[in-house]
């Protein structure tokens, strides 16, 4: 039995987040201050994770990616990770880290079973860095992702939110390091997501803008991304060792190829990025439901996956308020 929406899309690819608290404050994506953070008994424990990986599994997950907030903040995360490896069915283990904390632990992971990391990195200037994420730390992410290419976790994919006025004059400076790096550098359009929607009108910069750019550069190719690659178009500049790559949330509706569902770190599944779209399945694990019951919730809760999202230019997207709940 296998998952799959009310729009005929097959649901493959779960992203899990194990914390909401985070050690950097990215202007586009939290508050200088943080958030009112989740009490610790709110959050799914490593086991209730699991049984909801197994549920999944067991219609047709394939790909679990680990995320937050920033994973690594989460003590032994690698207890989980070897936790999920060993599900059947799960063929792909991924991370997506903003890559502070990964040096020390990509071992731990890699050894546990992770398969994939994606690190997020913005600008390669280290007073940039302070500005946009608003804590210093560029080293130890460029050390990061240099550990996560030694321990084979390839492709080892860079992710870049471009904005106007803070690091859009780099996208060469990150060509130069997809030329360098088997890495597969990604540019990704800003969303408008809470207070940052204002500041994303005037900082907005579309995709198709970025790929001039990118073609004043060198003879740009539409190439085949790395394994594992889902909203992204990849491309390569002559002799690179890397791959480029731009995700286009706002420009091109890349809806109608979605594959993906959320579990937060919560413990409610969301169908949908954007919009109010969810189910809570802390409530009816705590209430004794077992791993097919959880199982058949997934399957209810296709009926509610929306069509697309409608994000639009400077509206805030509402993240976390939810309307629509099927219950157990
Ligand atoms: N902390 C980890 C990290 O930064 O990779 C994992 C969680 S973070 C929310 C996941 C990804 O979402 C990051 O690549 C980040 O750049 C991206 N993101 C967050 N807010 C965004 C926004 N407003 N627009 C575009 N991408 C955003
Ligand atoms: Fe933290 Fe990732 Fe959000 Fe930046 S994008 S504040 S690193 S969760």
């Amino acid at each position: 039995m296998n998952l799959s929406d009310a729009f005929a899309r097959p649901i493959e690819y779960l992203r899990v987040s194990v914390t909401d608290k985070c050690n950097l404050r990215c202007v586009y994506c939290m508050p200088e201050a943080g958030l009112p953070w989740l009490h610790r008994d709110e959050i799914l424990s490593y086991e209730e994770i699991a049984a909801i990986v197994r549920a999944a599994a067991s219609v047709g997950v394939r790909t679990i990616r680990l995320t937050g907030g920033e994973p690594l903040l989460r003590p032994n995360l690698e207890r989980l990770v070897a936790m999920i490896a060993e599900i059947p069915g799960i063929d792909d283990l991924a991370l997506s880290t903003n890559g502070l904390l990964l040096e020390e632990q990509i071992g731990a992971l890699a050894q546990a079973g992770l398969k994939r990391v994606n690190v997020s990195l913005d600008t390669l200037r280290a007073d940039r860095f302070e500005t946009i994420a608003r804590r210093p730390g560029l080293d130890r992410v460029l050390r990061g992702i240099d550990a996560a290419i030694a321990y084979g976790l390839a492709p080892v994919k860079v992710n870049c939110v471009v904005m106007r006025g803070r690091n859009d004059d780099e996208v060469a400076d990150f060509a130069e390091l997809a030329r360098r790096l088997p890495i597969a550098v990604r540019f990704i359009e800003v969303m408008p997501v809470l207070a940052y929607s204002e500041a994303q009108r005037e900082e907005y910069v579309p995709a198709n803008e970025l790929l001039e750019r990118l073609r004043d550069i060198g003879d740009l190719q539409p190439v085949l991304g790395p394994a594992g690659n889902g909203p992204a178009r990849y491309y390569a500049l002559p002799n690179s060792a890397g791959t480029i790559g731009v995700i286009t949330p706002l420009s091109h509706d890349y809806c109608n190829r979605c594959n993906r569902i959320r579990l937060t770190a919560d413990g409610r599944l969301r169908l949908c990025l954007f919009g109010d779209y969810h189910v809570d399945l802390r409530t009816a694990l705590r209430a004794g439901a077992t791993e097919s019951k959880i199982a058949e919730m997934l399957q209810r809760s296709m009926l509610i996956k929306p069509e697309r999202h409608h994000l639009r230019l400077g509206e805030p997207a509402s993240r976390m308020r939810a309307l629509s709940e099927i219950g157990g």
